[in-house]
């Protein structure tokens, strides 16, 4: 069993966490990891759900917050062991999120008595469908681990505050014809040949910006995938182009298939998938102190992240934590050492 030592700083810890490799599925030897020295903090009460670790302090504080991070990574990139070179730590996980569960370990074992209380929730399965989530699976199995006034998830910001996050719906658009020898086309009907109408409504669509609370949402609706075609010598009978909108969270999910069909009105769009946004609820007090403590212009979350759980769970929640979104992801994956601290520091100095 790995041993974590919280007495690392949260660079060094970063480093470690990432050495444990935890692509999603592949979790246990970190939440193992996360329960065994959590569980010897003696102000924490630790519970355990799958491979989803929640530790809390219990001090009767009046507000409680909750500070949120996936223990997974996408699948590796030949990115791992991680690389330290001029104040930058290189690897799978760094940036997404491992930099985040540093600094949530780090407070989780300095802070005896914070001025609120403190939930901290370390979950498994966040990069992957949504029905394997392990705050998921904790909001429909104890509820209660996760009551708050407010929740920070520690998903990478650059160390700035981002608010609410959007919605998102991914919707297929189907087209028939009629299947025939390509060498006598005119016997059949091109299924592939009708899906141009809706690539040409989609490319010339402008998204919507929409302002909440003075953040801006700049929507998208785009064709991600298309397939069709069965061989090289048949007119194709059936074409599919797959739709995804990222809305504001202004919109509910009904008003956002609204607007898909509204866009490509004539045509069969049958919506396959779609989760709402989360309001940014910047003018909640909990949410609006920690922004003034922050520092920094809070920016709107472009992404869908887990704080729409939070928000169906009716605790408002926004997006903060130290590395870069833009290198998510991504084979050159990376986070900085200089925000890892600043985030540290600001949190120890908020719930001090
Ligand atoms: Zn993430």
């Amino acid at each position: 069993m790995t041993r974590l030592d919280l007495s690392l700083d949260a660079a060094a810890l970063t480093v470690v966490l990432c050495d444990i490799e935890s692509v999603s599925g592949n979790e246990r030897r970190l939440a193992e990891a996360v329960e065994l020295v959590l569980r010897e903090v003696p102000h924490l009460t630790v519970q355990r759900d799958g491979d989803t670790v929640v530790a809390q302090t219990d001090l009767g504080r009046a507000e409680r917050v909750v500070l949120a991070g996936h223990l997974d990574t996408v699948p590796l990139g030949d990115n791992l062991p991680c690389r330290v070179e001029d104040g930058r730590i290189h690897g799978c996980g760094t940036t997404d999120m491992k930099s985040g569960v540093a600094v949530q370990l780090r407070l989780a074992a300095q802070l005896d008595r914070p001025n609120r209380d403190v939930t901290y929730v370390f979950y498994d399965n966040e990069e992957v469908e949504a029905e394997k989530n392990g705050l998921g699976r904790v909001a429909r199995n104890h509820p209660e681990w996760l009551a708050a006034d407010f929740a920070i998830l520690m998903e990478p910001t650059n160390a700035a505050v981002e608010g609410g996050c959007q919605g998102t719906l991914r919707a297929d658009v189907v087209f028939s014809g009629h299947r025939a020898h390509s060498a006598r086309s005119w016997m059949g009907e091109n299924a592939v040949h009708k899906a141009g109408e809706v690539l040409q409504r989609l490319a010339a669509y402008e998204a919507e910006q929409v302002d909440i609370d003075g953040l801006v949402y700049r929507e998208g609706l785009n064709a991600v995938g298309i397939r069709g075609g069965v061989a090289g010598n048949v007119i194709p009978e059936e074409c599919v182009v797959e739709v995804n909108y990222r809305f504001a969270p202004s919109r509910s999910e009904a008003e956002a298939a609204d607007v898909v069909r509204r866009v490509l009105d004539g045509f069969d769009v049958r919506v396959t998938d779609s989760a709402p946004g989360a309001l940014p609820g910047l003018s909640h007090p909990a949410a609006a102190a920690f922004v003034a403590m922050v520092g920094r212009e809070p920016l709107p979350k472009f992404g869908w992240t887990d704080v729409a759980r939070f928000s169906a769970l009716g605790v408002p929640a926004v997006n903060y934590g130290p590395g870069d979104p833009m290198v998510a992801h991504q084979r050159e994956e990376y986070c900085d050492i200089a925000p890892i601290l600043e985030c540290e520091e600001r949190l120890l100095a908020w719930l001090r």
